[in-house]
């Protein structure tokens, strides 16, 4: 079993009362780490730590060439360390280490993306009478706090410490406690890369005990946080009085609309691929899957056929499709919606348990047809491998039930017809639509949801502007201004 430190104002420490957390193998239900269980004292000590290396200038201060290049130089240590960190992801999530290899490539291209950002974030001269110029500035917010869950765990971290880098901000970032592992080893990296004491600081330890403090540090100047609408509510409220800045990417219920005319093996692989890549634990999943009635029953019978020979296995075995589910916790959730779906609607695949493991997390592919769109299935993020069918009649009837959730992360739209696609993209309320596809997810395009699924975006050169702050300064040309 290792045992980690966290890191703060470049150094790697154990919690102030040297409390740890264990950390475990979701597929053999072991402890495999343990890691430091970090209180109020450590998350003030990697503020003020962050705060310093703002307030001194020795980060914002660098240029930002010289910030680009730490980030490649990052990138690179990722690229080296690439076979490895993604065994260590595969291990702790219990995500398919394929899977994990693509994620830990993603996290590197985020680092370079954003390292060639820093050097383009640029001003503006407003266009105000020939007496003056009028500029606007983009500067660092300040000390960011950033708390990220547990299903993508380096690349979420790259999504939040790559631009606000890149921006010249300080970072303290607080992994999920389930997932600390593979950010803990990238640190190893930061001192000899280049970056100074308090740059970045990641502070491991539980929502309550970690987190919450770090919501509420004072010399926090912006939040941006990833992870389920109950916690994010609560960091709203918490910011709010004292108006700090905040960004928040919360969950999903994201419709995968396939028309009578789509191809049908590509619709049906992508059903599939929407709804049970990464177990289905995705914020995007494309679990309301949505089929126009000519093609229905047909549909539902060739992805149960399919779905049925996804093969489960361990996380670190390079034929296992689905791994098993992060946590207990998150498999008792799936398990109890697993039920309630008997309930809701027709079970025509899984249900259960995964059979054949003696331990670990493992669950079924799972697939309820004939779900009516107010089913708690169909209108309740359920973060697992369970998709909830439903047919529909026409164009204004498949837009009302995907419009028809508190949430608006994302959508697809299956169809060869051009101008249908183009009308119901429109409609759809969601910051993400794909059409004839679903999840693929670029660094270099805007990321985040409509509605109750956030605030604000990340990823692309929107991503950079969440840490900026705008100055507006005019200089008057006037040598007597009235
Ligand atoms: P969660 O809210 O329980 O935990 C997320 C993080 O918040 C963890 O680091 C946790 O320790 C921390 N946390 C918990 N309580 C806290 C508190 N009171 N104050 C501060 N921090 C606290 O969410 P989860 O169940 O771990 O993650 C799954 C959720 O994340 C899903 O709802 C999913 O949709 C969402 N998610 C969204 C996106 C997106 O881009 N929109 C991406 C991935 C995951």
């Amino acid at each position: 079993m290792e045992r980690y430190a966290m890191f703060i104002d470049g150094e790697f420490v154990p919690a102030h009362d040297a409390s740890v957390f264990p950390v475990y193998d979701p597929s053999t239900e072991e402890i495999i780490a343990e890691v430091p269980a970090a209180g109020s004292a450590d998350v003030d000590r990697a503020v003020r730590a962050a705060r310093s290396a703002f307030d001194s200038g020795a980060w914002p201060g660098t240029t930002a060439q010289e910030r680009g290049r730490l980030l490649f130089r990052l990138a690179d240590s990722i690229r080296q360390h690439a076979a490895s960190l993604a065994q260590l992801e595969a291990r702790n999530s219990g995500k398919p280490v394929v899977e994990a290899e693509f994620d830990i490539a993603d996290t590197a291209t985020c680092f370079e993306y954003y390292g060639g950002l820093a050097t383009k974030i640029l001003g503006q001269v407003n266009p105000v009478p020939d007496d003056a110029l009028s500029l606007s500035l983009s500067e660092p917010i300040g000390v960011v706090a950033q708390i990220i869950p547990w299903n993508y765990p380096l690349l979420m971290a790259a999504w939040k410490l790559a631009p606000a880098l890149a921006a010249g901000c300080t970072c303290v970032l607080k992994p999920a406690e389930q997932t600390p592992l593979t950010i803990l080893e990238l640190a190893r990296s930061f001192n000899e890369i280049g970056f100074p004491p308090g740059a970045i600081n990641i502070v491991t330890g539980l929502g309550a005990d970690a987190g919450a403090p770090l919501v509420a540090h004072p010399e926090v100047d912006k939040i941006s946080f990833t992870g389920s609408n109950a916690t994010g509510k609560g960091i709203l409220k918490v910011a709010a009085d004292s108006i700090r800045r905040v960004t928040l990417e919360l969950g999903g219920k994201s419709p995968n609309i396939f028309f009578a005319d789509a191809d049908f093996e590509a619709a049906v692989d992508g059903a599939l691929f929407g709804v049970f890549i990464n177990q289905g634990e995705v914020c995007s999943a494309g679990s309301r899957i949505l089929v126009q009635r000519p093609i229905y029953s047909k549909f539902v019978e060739a992805m149960t056929a399919k779905a049925a020979t996804i093969r489960l296995g361990p996380p670190l075995s390079r034929d296992t499709k689905m791994g098993p589910l992060v946590s207990r916790r998150q498999f008792e959730r799936v398990r109890a919606y697993q039920e309630l779906g008997k309930q809701e609607g027709k079970l025509v695949l899984g249900g259960g348990r995964a059979s054949g493991f003696d331990r670990g997390f493992y669950i079924e592919p799972t697939i309820f047809a004939d779900v009516s769109n107010s089913a708690r299935i169909a209108q309740e993020e359920i973060f697992g491998p369970v998709a909830a069918v439903i047919p529909f009649d026409d164009e204004e009837d498949a837009v009302h039930i995907a419009n028809d959730t508190p949430f608006g992360l994302a959508a697809a739209v299956w169809s060869r017809d051009i101008y249908r696609v183009f009308r119901v993209l429109k409609k759809i309320r969601a910051g993400v639509i794909w059409v004839n596809h679903m999840q693929p997810t670029y660094v270099e395009a805007p990321w985040g949801g409509y509605k109750q699924s956030g605030i604000g975006r990340e990823l692309g050169p929107r991503g950079i502007e969440q840490y900026l702050e705008t100055k507006q300064v005019h200089i008057n040309l006037n040598e007597k201004p009235l």
